[in-house]
C-alpha cells in the first residue's frame, strides 16, 4: 500500500513537473516535440519519453506511446509469477507436479534467464519463485513484519540446489519446489522490447524507464538523454547520486535494497535474495550496471548485488560487464574506471575509482 501511494505521488510529481515544462506553450501551433507517459506497471512507476522528429505526427507519436504502454501492461500480466497470466499458470502446474510446455514466445526469456544463471554461478536464479513468495516480496500486499522461520527458508531453498535446467524447445518439469520469478530480469527485457516497438513506430529517440531501470536510444533533440541514478538512501524521490549523459544507445539498470523491504529489530530485510543462504543479500545498498542490453544488465545488477563487495569482480568478468557504480552497506561509493569519466556526481558525494 505504502509503495503504491508513493508511486502514485511520484507519478503526480512527474506529471506536474511535465505540465510545468509544457505550460505556457509559447507557440500552440507547434506542439512540444517531447511526448511523455507515466503509469504503474511491474510494481513500479514506468515512464516513456520520446523526442518526435519530422517523420511522425504528434498524433502518431501519442498513438505509439499508448501502444507501448498497452504492451508493457500485457507483458506484466503474462509474466507475473502468481497472477492469472501465462507464467502464473506455468507455476501452478509445476506446483501440482506437472511437466509444462513453455509457449514459443516465452522461450527467449526463459533461455536468457537460464544462461545468466549459469554465467553468474547461480547468484541470479529465476527459479527462486518459492523463496520470494515465502519472504512475501512478490506483492506489496504480502510484505511481512518479520523474517520467515529459518526452517521454512531452508525448505524453500533446498529444491533450488540441482534444480532442473530449462532447455530451449523442451517442456519443463517435473521440478518439485521450483517456481519461476522473472522479477530480476523482466523489467530490463520489457524496456528493451518497448524501445524496439517505438523504433518500429517511427520514434528512434526514446527513453523507457521502469523505476530506474532504463533503456535510452537516440537523443533529446540536439542534446543527449540525461539520466539520474538514484541515491540508495534518497530523502526525496528526486535525490540522485550521479547523472549520466547517454551515448545514444545505452541501458542503465539498478538493483537496490530500497525497492521492496521491511524492517524488523532494527534490520532491513529486502527483496534481493542470496540463493546460497535464502536470506536477503548483505553487502551492497545498490549496484548500477551500464551497458547496451537492458535484459542482460538487469540480470547482472542482481547477480552483482548478491555477489557483494568480495566477489563482484569475478562475477562481472564472467558476465562481461565493466561499467559499474556500487554503493556498499556502509554507503561508500565506488565506480569502475570504465564508467567514471561518464558520470557527473551530485555535490558532496565522495567516491573511489576502482578496477
Ligand atoms: P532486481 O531489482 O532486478 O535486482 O530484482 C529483484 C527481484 O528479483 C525480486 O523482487 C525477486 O522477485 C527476484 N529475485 C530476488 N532475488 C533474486 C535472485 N538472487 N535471482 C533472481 N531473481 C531474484
Ligand atoms: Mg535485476
Amino acid at each position: 500500500m505504502r509503495l503504491r501511494q508513493g508511486l502514485v505521488a511520484a507519478a503526480v510529481v512527474a506529471g506536474l513537473a511535465y505540465l510545468a515544462l509544457r505550460t505556457p506553450d509559447p507557440t500552440p501551433a507547434q506542439p512540444s516535440p517531447v511526448h511523455r507517459r507515466d503509469f504503474l506497471a511491474m510494481g513500479t512507476l514506468v515512464s516513456i519519453s520520446a523526442y518526435r522528429g519530422d517523420a511522425v505526427s504528434p498524433e502518431q507519436a501519442e498513438q505509439a506511446l499508448g501502444d507501448a504502454e498497452r504492451s508493457l501492461l500485457d507483458f506484466e500480466h503474462r509474466w507475473s509469477a502468481w497472477g492469472e497470466g501465462e507464467l502464473g499458470r506455468i507455476n501452478r502446474k509445476l506446483a501440482a507436479g506437472d511437466t509444462v510446455g513453455i509457449p514459443p514466445d516465452m522461450q527467449d526469456l526463459f533461455g536468457l534467464a537460464m544462461e545468466q544463471t549459469r554465467k553468474s554461478r547461480g547468484l541470479f536464479d529465476a527459479r527462486i519463485g518459492n523463496l520470494v513468495w515465502l519472504w512475501g516480496f512478490d506483492d506489496e500486499s504480502r510484505y511481512r513484519s518479520e523474517p520467515p522461520p529459518a526452517a521454512e527458508v531452508q525448505a524453500a531453498l533446498a529444491p533450488l540446489r540441482g534444480a532442473r535446467e530449462f532447455e530451449p524447445g523442451k517442456p519443463y518439469g517435473p521440478a518439485p519446489g521450483v517456481a519461476w520469478d522473472f522479477g530480476a530480469i523482466a523489467k530490463g527485457y520489457a524496456v528493451e522490447q518497448a524501445v524496439a516497438q517505438l523504433k518500429r513506430a517511427g520514434l528512434p529517440d526514446v527513453i523507457v524507464n521502469a523505476g530506474g531501470n532504463l533503456r535510452a536510444v537516440g537523443r533529446h533533440g540536439d542534446r543527449p538523454w540525461r539520466v539520474g541514478i538514484r541515491h540508495p538512501r534518497a530523502k526525496s524521490p528526486g535525490e540522485v547520486l550521479a547523472a549520466l549523459n547517454t551515448d545514444g544507445d545505452e541501458a542503465v539498470l539498478t538493483s537496490g535494497d530500497y525497492e521492496r523491504y521491511f524492517e524488523h529489530g532494527g534490520r532491513r530485510y529486502h527483496h534481493i535474495l542470496d540463493p546460497r543462504s535464502g536470506e536477503p543479500a548483505r553487502g551492497f545498498q545498490s549496484v548500477t550496471v551500464v551497458t547496451r542490453d537492458a535484459a542482460l544488465a538487469d540480470a547482472a545488477s542482481t547477480a552483482l548485488f548478491v555477489a557483494g563487495p568480495e566477489h563482484w569482480r569475478d562475477i562481472a568478468a564472467r558476465l562481461g560487464t565493466d561499467r559499474l557504480l556500487l554503493v556498499d552497506a556502509e554507503g561508500r561509493v565506488a565506480v569502475t574506471r570504465a564508467l567514471a569519466p561518464r558520470l557527473e556526481f551530485a555535490p558532496g558525494i565522495q567516491y573511489q575509482v576502482v578496477e
